[in-house]
């Protein structure tokens, strides 16, 4: 700890946003470049607490070293940085960019003073060591003549494929889609990840001898036994990808769509004609609706303003969250407050107010000539039942009808879609994702393992490179009888979302 006072002395600062009006009119990222003497005082600002809580169970996922890393970027040994961050983290360009941070939720200057801002450190690391060229090819040591198929390319997929390679076996991942990345390409828009970092890092994986298949579904166009027969282990990363629906009256009306479908359409399109192709759902002009919150709910409303959207309203059936942690959501959990995403804040500027209206329960989409014209709602209210469990209930005479012609469904996935799985005889687990234990990630077919969202549910970026690190040393057991590969402790109670 290089600065005893630093947490008396420098207040939090975060690395601004780019202005909500002018970054509304384009795709580029929304982050402005951090200032280095400004990140240095964040830095200073870590306690060294002892007990760093922001590596614990409800903290980093991934086990980041972060009270090493944010002294040595105080004491401008960005390059050490740079080592010590990459011990624990494959792509520290992706969660510095859209990691929810855990670990700020669990720092503990948080108790009593705003946290560290070690999300904005994690990604200034990465980006100064890209700048500098320290993140180059590493040859991986000695091939071991193991084949490892690895089914879906994102996070967890990628993960697992460059831990595997780093010990020398032979990796080959398999992807549906025509671009290499899962949710990290067709899901989180351009604003928030720029697909010119992640064409930068598969190129890099590329040259470390990862070989990637994309088009390809396992299933379909390689059946499981096809590659059990020539592969000496798989690993099952195939996401978690069922949509949940709405089954209220009038959802068989034209333009209503789920959110999964609306955001692929435009970064395909955009990435392949800048959007002059015309092959996306386009919000321009119309009164958009956007059902359900989180991330996904977020990044519709940030698209729908980039088309030139008319109007701007997402519903929320929870309550509104309140500013502060509750007294049943105390320090070091995750902090459930009322927070203001990039959409929101682009929204509010554009429109006037914030998009976001809470405890709506939808009852009936209108339609006129089959094209869905208005939502009516009912309010709810939630009470805590008996049994502890929230309970909703209607509020008597609050229907009302709001206007739509595009509505987005962003409800959150219900698990992996069971083609492969059954192609491959794999058993599920109530949830209807594969049946695997978490830190074992083995599932009951010899050989074939399972990681990520398709394993654990749909969860977040940093929760799918802890399974892929996970698995990808159980794989190596497997394969050699021990390994060399490290992966992150087991958080068996944290975030999941
Ligand atoms: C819109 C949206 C925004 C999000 N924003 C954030 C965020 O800001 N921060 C965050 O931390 N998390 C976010 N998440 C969640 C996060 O993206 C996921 O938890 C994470 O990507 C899961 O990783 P994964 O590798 O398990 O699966 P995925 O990223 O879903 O990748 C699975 C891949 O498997 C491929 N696949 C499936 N079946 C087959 C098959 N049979 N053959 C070949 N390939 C196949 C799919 O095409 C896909 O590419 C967001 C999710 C969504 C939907
Ligand atoms: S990966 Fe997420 S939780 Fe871990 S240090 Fe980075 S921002 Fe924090």
């Amino acid at each position: 700890m290089g600065k005893p006072t630093g947490f008396m002395e420098y207040p939090r600062r975060k690395t601004p946003w780019r202005d909500p009006v002018d970054r509304a009119l384009d795709y580029y990222e929304i982050y402005t470049p951090a200032e280095e003497g400004q990140l240095k005082k964040q830095g200073a600002r870590c306690m060294n607490c002892g007990v760093p809580f922001c590596e614990s169970e409800h903290g980093c996922p991934i086990d980041n070293l972060i009270p090493e890393w944010n002294d040595l970027v105080y004491k401008g040994e960005w390059k050490e940085a740079y080592e010590r961050l990459t011990k624990t983290n494959n792509f520290p360009e992706f969660t510095g960019r859209v990691c929810p941070a855990p670990c700020e939720g669990s720092c503990v200057l948080g108790i009593n003073e705003p946290a560290v801002t070690i999300k904005d450190i994690e990604n200034s690391i990465i980006d100064k060591a890209f700048e500098e060229g320290w993140v180059e090819e590493k040859k991986t040591i000695k091939a071991t003549g193991k084949k490892v198929a690895i089914i879906g390319s994102g996070p967890a997929g990628l993960t697992a494929a460059d831990q595997l390679n780093k010990v020398g076996h032979n990796v080959t991942v398999f992807e549906r889609e025509d671009r290499i990345g899962g949710l990290l390409v067709y899901g989180i828009p351009n604003m928030k990840l720029s697909k010119s970092l992640l064409s930068r890092r598969v190129g890099l994986l590329e040259s470390q001898g990862i070989v990637f298949k994309t088009k390809t579904n396992i299933g379909k166009d390689i059946s499981a036994k096809e590659l059990k027969e020539s592969y000496d282990s798989i690993l099952i990363a195939t996401g978690s990808t069922i949509p949940r629906d709405l089954d209220v009256k009038g959802r068989d009306s034209e333009n209503i769509h789920f959110a999964m479908d609306f955001l692929t359409q435009n970064t395909k399109s955009l990435l392949n004609s800048s959007l002059s192709d015309g092959n996306y759902i386009d919000a321009k002009d119309k009164n958009v609706i956007v059902i359900g919150g989180g991330d996904t709910g977020t990044d519709c409303i940030a698209t729908a303003i980039r088309h030139g959207c008319k109007n701007m309203v997402n519903m929320e059936i929870m309550n509104k969250p309140p500013k502060k942690r509750g007294a049943d959501n105390p320090w070091p959990l995750w902090p459930n407050i009322l927070r203001i995403d990039y959409g929101h804040e682009e929204s509010k500027k554009r429109f006037g107010s914030d998009p976001r209206r809470f405890s709506l329960l939808s009852k009936e989409f209108l339609s006129k000539d089959g094209a869905v014209s208005g939502l009516t709602t009912v309010e709810i209210e939630w009470t805590q039942g008996k049994d502890g469990k929230m309970q909703m209930k209607e509020i008597a005479n609050s229907e009302k009808t709001w206007e739509a012609d595009l509505v987005l469904l962003a409800l959150g996935f219900i698990g992996p879609e069971q083609e492969v799985l059954n192609d491959f005889g794999l058993s599920t687990n109530t949830m209807g994702n594969i049946d695997s234990a978490y830190g074992e990630f083995s599932t009951d077919i010899d050989g074939v393992f399972a990681a990520g969202d398709a394993r654990r549910g749909q969860s977040l970026v940093v929760w799918a490179m802890n399974e892929g690190r996970g698995a990808a040393l159980e794989i190596d057991r497997y394969l050699e009888g021990s390994s060399r590969l490290s992966a992150p402790s087991l958080k068996l109670g944290s975030l999941k979302t």
